[in-house]
């Protein structure tokens, strides 16, 4: 395999030039692994979203927020998406619900008839 051509290092002010696929000089490779850590953070399972589920959670003081309007009182365990993220809902705690799990199931049947609505239509 032929040497890759070296290429200026992403960091600004930078004079290095580097070979890595990342961009960045060897100096400046560590800015590489907070970028991808950065991306590997979003979702679920990542510290920030386990975070956010403790807030929502506490919240609603653990109680299913769907059966709390209709009066009912429901522990909840799911920290779901008010609208999901395939109808352009985002992580924000504005758009995150705590519910149940027959209201969350529920919900993403709904939502899954809606998908399949969309996608024939
Ligand atoms: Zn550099
Ligand atoms: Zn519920």
């Amino acid at each position: 395999m032929p040497p890759r051509t070296p290429k200026a290092c992403r960091q600004q002010g930078c004079s290095a030039t580097t070979t890595e696929r990342h961009g960045y000089c060897e100096k400046h490779a560590d800015k590489a692994k907070g970028w991808a850590r950065g991306r590997a953070g979003r979702g679920r399972g990542g510290r920030a979203w386990r975070k956010k589920r403790e807030i929502v959670k506490t919240k609603a003081c653990g109680l299913c927020e769907s059966c709390s309007k209709r009066g009912l009182v429901v522990a909840g365990s799911i920290c779901d998406h008010i609208v999901p993220g395939a109808e352009g809902g985002d992580d924000s705690l504005s758009n995150l619900q705590w519910l149940c799990k027959p209201c969350s199931d529920l919900k993403t049947h709904q939502e899954s008839m809606r998908a399949r609505a969309r996608a024939s239509s």
